[in-house]
């Protein structure tokens, strides 16, 4: 396990997920039922934008850094509504006004839950799993658990509450990892048929990507919304340019809010050419 978090906090990718995961969240609120989030590769759950990781790679400059650094443009009138819990959660980890911490997966679902409702949180790297231990400690909402993301999408599921959603983010750092992903989320969704699963996924110029999206068209799903990022061409290092999400059973209202959030953030975190962004829907 060699990939951290840490290089990579806060760029064009986790605004994409993190912005998604937000509007997720704000609808399971809607109903006064609880729900519970499972959130299977979780990370730290808060990442120092000055530490020297996140200085090497510089990536978030050109992610959150767009939306909230100090020379970002203001975010229009119709964007707003649609950021807002999402750059809330930001925001709050950075009281003075100064963009500096930057809020993980975890940390934005801890952001919108209600009393009532819950936040697992699985990481296995081992001193991931201590960073987010002590980051959720005395925090009687959230349980963190050192065990692999494949086995928790069995023991697991389904929550107690029968409703909520299941973020699943792997690294794609292993050969298996494909294969792996989506063996836990036909597990997952076995026993959680009716829940929200949320898978990112990588946009690389790589068979394995390409592989990733001929599996997506085969899921045995009746609903599915496809979001994808592109933020520049591919330029043939197979670099990362662009996200994926790929959710089940998603909101209702999600689809109609990506049309409008998708190329507002396509434009805004735009790396060049080729900047573009992809929504289909299986309902
Ligand atoms: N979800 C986080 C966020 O949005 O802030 C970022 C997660 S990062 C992309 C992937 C994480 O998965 C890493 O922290 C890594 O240590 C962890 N990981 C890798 N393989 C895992 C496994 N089999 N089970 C649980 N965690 C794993």
């Amino acid at each position: 396990m060699n990939y951290r978090h840490a290089y990579h906090a806060g760029n064009f990718a986790d605004v994409h997920k993190h912005a998604v995961l937000a509007l997720v969240l704000a609808h399971l609120s809607a109903k006064v039922t609880p729900f519970r989030v499972v959130d299977t590769h979780a990370g730290i759950g808060r990442y120092d934008l000055a530490a020297v990781e996140a200085e090497k790679t510089g990536e978030w400059t050109a992610g959150i850094g767009r939306l909230l650094g100090e020379d970002s443009a203001p975010i229009p009138d119709e964007i707003t509504p649609l950021l807002a819990a999402y750059l809330d959660a930001v925001r709050a980890e950075n009281a003075d006004g100064v963009l500096r911490w930057y809020p993980g997966s975890p940390r934005i679902a801890r952001s919108l839950l209600r009393p009532d409702d819950r936040l697992i949180a699985v990481e296995l790297h081992p001193e991931d799993t201590q960073a987010l231990a002590a980051e959720f400690r005395r925090d009687r909402q959230v349980k963190v658990l050192a065990i692999d993301a494949w086995h928790a999408l069995k023991s697991l599921l389904p929550p107690k509450e029968r409703r909520g959603l299941v973020l699943i983010d792997p690294p794609y750092e292993s050969t298996t990892e494909v294969d792996d992903t989506f063996a836990g989320l036909r597990a997952g969704l076995r026993r959680f048929a009716n829940g929200i699963f949320m898978l990112w996924y990588p946009i690389k110029a790589t068979a394995s990507v390409l592989d990733m999206q001929a599996r997506l068209a085969q899921l045995e799903v009746d609903k599915l919304l496809i979001s994808e990022l592109v933020v520049r061409r591919p330029d043939g290092d197979g670099r990362l340019h662009g996200s994926g999400l790929a959710l089940v059973n998603p909101p209702f209202q999600l689809r109609a809010q990506l049309d409008v959030l998708l190329p507002f953030l396509a434009a805004r975190l735009s790396q060049g050419k080729g900047a573009t962004h992809r929504l289909e829907a299986r309902m």
